[in-house]
């Protein structure tokens, strides 16, 4: 869409209010609103906004950046009222200087897309959001009470679950997301909704408007939505899976070779090698927090071993299966990031592990056909397993050591996601919890 068209759309839908939005770079969704009237002048000459309040924006001395959005991003957001209609465009981020700016997330992903353009490749990516609904906010905090007791794939036409996910997919499609399909996740209140793959910017796109109009459609509801990985203990935590291909030149699945293994192709193969070469490092980034490592443990079908299968939930990346005569649909699952993650650095990083494998030609390992989980410390050596890191911190310290997973975030994004991060995993560290308490505090 272009800026007349735009303008044009704005005026026919009757919108009062535009929202401007970008992401800071833990993934939260910012946003300068103007009267829709003043559009035409942000559309030309963009918005300018303090950066320096911004997590890992401007520096306090150079603290004008300016918006500028993009009109293909064009949304009139269904739960807005009539009377002050309300739209969003979605925005780059630019530095006085005029150039986008290199610590913008949505940058750093565009960045990388070039990258891969200029080897002949467009990255696609499908993820799958799952989320939990709580029963209001409140106390939500410490003690989230799930709001249905249904179970995986459960169907009751009565469910209230139902009926809430049913507005959510009815929102999404609204807001642009061609959605395939939803379900009732494994544990209560959980669910998963399905939109179709696009390009990695638009899918970021997409998963960052996912999570709000998830959030919105709940409270609705007088329901709270969640995407912390590991809110219950002891039930499966939530994942972002996220499907991935790569299209070549002649805008064919360069991951599909009828011949292949898995029906894959040798640049499928590399692919996987670069993300199973640089997991350790990339697992900071698509599972940054704290908590996402409470997801990472055996027994919720999220995966702990850093290894490849076909079909095997347990395995860091799963091959699903080929539907015949479906070549477009040949495609990589890797299923340790979570939603918690900022989707446009998270796939920078897969993306960059992935091209690293194709750029040095890397073998991955055999692909492993057992449950992983059941496999004691010598058989996982044995087979060359390693492990996905069991802190944020172990995270860290690998991200720190991978110089490829580095230059996917560029030197800005990395700097101000590693402080940030490493700070949140020593105010963890020093915490003394009620998991303690109770083990000790009589016990010693
Ligand atoms: N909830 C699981 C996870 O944390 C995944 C369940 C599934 O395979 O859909 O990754
Ligand atoms: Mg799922």
């Amino acid at each position: 869409m272009d800026a007349k068209t735009l303008l044009e759309r704005v005026e026919a839908d009757g919108v009062y209010l535009v929202s401007l939005q970008f992401t800071d770079i833990m993934g939260t969704i910012k946003s300068v609103t103007i009267p829709a009237g003043r559009l035409e002048e942000a559309v030309e000459r963009g918005v300018w906004f303090d950066g320096s309040s911004i997590q890992g924006f401007a520096r306090i001395c150079e603290a004008d950046m300016f918006l500028v959005p993009d009109p293909s991003t064009y949304r009139v957001l269904p739960w807005s009222v009539p009377d002050r209609l309300r739209a969003r465009l979605l925005c780059d981020v630019h530095g006085p200087d005029g150039e986008p700016f290199e610590g913008d997330p949505r940058s750093v992903l565009k960045r990388a897309a070039q990258r891969a353009a200029q080897m002949g490749y467009i990255f696609n990516c499908g993820p799958e959001l799952e989320f939990f609904l709580f029963n209001s906010d409140q106390g939500a905090g410490t003690r989230p009470v799930p709001h249905d007791v249904g179970g995986y794939f459960d169907f009751s036409p009565r469910d209230e679950a139902q009926i809430v996910r049913s507005d959510i997919v009815k929102a999404l499609t609204a807001m642009g997301m061609d959605v395939e399909t939803s379900h009732h996740e494994v544990a209560a209140g959980q669910h998963e909704i399905d939109f179709q793959y696009a390009d990695a910017v638009t899918a970021a796109d997409n998963a960052v408007s996912f999570k709000y109009t998830v959030k919105a459609v709940a409270a609705a509801h007088g329901l709270y939505a969640s995407f912390m990985p590991k809110p219950v203990f002891g039930v499966n935590g939530s994942g972002m899976h996220v499907h991935q291909s790569l299209l070549d030149p002649g805008g064919e699945n360069a991951f599909y070779d009828t011949h292949g293994q898995f029906k894959l192709s040798d640049i499928a193969l590399q692919f996987i090698a670069g993300q199973i070469e640089h997991a350790r490092a990339l697992a900071a980034v698509v599972a940054p927090t704290v908590n996402s490592y409470k997801r990472l443990v055996p027994g919720y079908e999220a995966p702990v071993y850093i290894c490849w299968a076909q079909i095997n939930r347990s395995a860091m990346i799963r091959i699903p299966r080929y539907s015949p005569g479906r070549e477009d649909s040949t495609r990589v699952e890797l299923r340790c990031p979570d939603p918690s993650c900022n989707p446009y650095l998270a796939f920078a990083a897969m993306l960059e592990a992935g091209l690293d494998g194709i750029r040095n030609q890397l073998a991955p390992p055999s692909p492993v056909s057992d449950d992983v989980y059941e496999y004691s410390a010598e058989e996982l050596e044995s087979h060359g397993i390693d492990t996905l890191p069991g802190t944020l911190g172990d995270a860290l310290e690998a991200l720190e050591q991978d110089d490829t997973i580095r230059n996917a975030l560029g030197d800005r994004a990395y700097q101000v996601f590693c402080r940030a991060k490493l700070a949140e995993w020593d105010e963890y560290r020093i915490q003394v919890t009620d998991w303690e308490r109770e083990r000790y505090l009589h016990m010693l």
